[in-house]
């Protein structure tokens, strides 16, 4: 059998579409377009909107020095595993904003295009989410990486959100703004420290600093997750009964550090304590069946972690979804439309798989009435007739008093 290569596949496809096209009619030959949508995800944590804005990707150059505590070949192999060319590591960047209700908050400002010429369209996709920075009213601040506060200022060196309060982490800002501390570090790590003054400098009067475990802005709550730096701080977003855990970069691309949370990447300031976190905070998103959402994750950067191994995890991606699903096995009237139980299975497994949405026991003490009332407008009279027998339907979850019309 001949063997497939990547020669013959491409000449195989020119050749047929040669016999295509002298066969048959002309086809008008469509440009390409070369150009991806805007990039942003929106989603909902209780009553919060929550708006991931995507900056590019950098293809980063790594060699056998990228990974301190394994050995080049495996970090080769899980590249060319994870379907990327080993050596080329993909670095997505993607920010989050958070709309409270009473609040809109930036956690994390992303590269502000000056990092690498592949990233930098945070702003232009922000405006097209519809967000004006001048609205902004608190940046959160995981770390003080390029990556992270760039985005504070253009390259221009104006501040980008102008109207905003800008708080960090107090430990990050006690490491990187110690010039004792600049002083220790080799020569290919300076340009790093003096970028923070760059960004903060002039600044430094206006800038918050918080601990970890407090509400830093309604409903999100620092967590201290030393060791990929010093102060790196995660936060918990919780409204209503739903809440998710934005990793920033406790775990850089999955495809390497969370299939090998044990690895210590060459920028983490302390290896072993990154990896310690990393390994507290996987374990907690699985036991959990938290939604996570990581700023290095591939686009949307949201998703499950699960465990695959006594020490190995991994991401199952967010499913992306253009609407609300529980909405959409309702009609406008709240009515199911046809064949609703498969639906509503279906929707309710993606909902617990995909959006944490917490299916606690529905009940008139302990309920979100915003999910019970979608829910229960999507039941069957099947479903209610099963549980008033006292079977149990698989959607489970008691649903009370439906009305007989549904
Ligand atoms: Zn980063």
């Amino acid at each position: 059998m001949a063997k497939l290569t990547r020669r013959s596949v491409l000449a195989g496809t020119a050749a047929v579409a040669t016999t295509a096209l002298g066969a048959g009619p002309s086809f008008a030959a469509a440009p390409l377009a070369g150009k991806q949508a805007p990039a942003f995800y929106r989603y909902k944590i209780g009553s919060y909107e929550l708006t991931a804005i995507h900056d590019g990707v950098w293809m980063r150059d790594i060699d056998d020095k990228f990974v301190k505590n394994a050995p080049w070949a495996a970090v080769q192999k899980a590249m060319s595993d994870g379907g990327m060319t080993p050596g080329k590591l993909a670095i997505p960047f993607t920010t989050l904003v958070v709309n409270t209700g009473s609040k809109l908050v930036v956690i994390d400002t992303a590269t502000g295009g000056q990092l690498t010429p592949t990233a930098g369209l945070f702003g232009a996709n922000l405006a097209a989410a519809g967000i004006d920075p001048k609205d902004v009213d608190i940046v959160l601040i995981s770390h003080f990486h390029p990556d992270h506060i760039n985005g504070i200022k253009t390259k221009e060196g104006a501040i980008v959100f102008p109207n905003a309060e800008i708080k960090v982490p107090a430990a990050e800002w006690a490491y990187w703004m110690d010039d004792s501390n600049m002083a220790k570090q080799p020569e290919a790590a300076r340009p790093g420290w003096l970028n923070v003054r760059r960004i903060f400098g002039d600044i430094a009067a206006k800038v918050a600093k918080f601990e970890g475990d407090k509400e830093v802005a309604p409903g999100i709550t620092s967590i201290a997750a030393p060791g990929h730096t010093p102060g790196h701080t995660v936060f918990a977003i919780a409204s209503g009964n739903q809440s998710m855990l934005c990793l920033s970069d406790t775990t850089n691309n999955p495809l390497l550090f969370a299939r090998n949370p044990d690895w210590q990447a060459a920028f983490d300031t302390d290896g072993a304590l990154a990896a310690e976190t990393r390994k507290k905070l996987l374990e907690r998103a699985v036991v959990d069946k938290m939604l996570v959402q990581g700023y290095h994750f591939p686009f949307p950067a949201s998703g499950h972690i699960i465990k695959t191994g006594a020490f190995n995890y991994d991401l199952v991606p967010a499913l992306w979804a253009a609407v609300d699903l529980i909405f959409a096995v309702t009609t406008t009237e709240g009515r199911p439309r046809g064949g609703p139980r498969i639906v509503l299975d279906t929707a309710v497994a993606s909902l617990q798989q995909a959006h944490t949405v917490r299916m606690r026991p529905i009940d008139n003490r302990g309920r979100d009435p915003f999910t019970w009332k979608r829910y229960r407008c999507a039941v069957s009279q099947s479903e209610a007739a099963k549980r008033e027998s006292g079977e149990s339907g698989r959607v489970g979850h008691s649903i009370p008093e439906l009305p007989p019309q549904l």
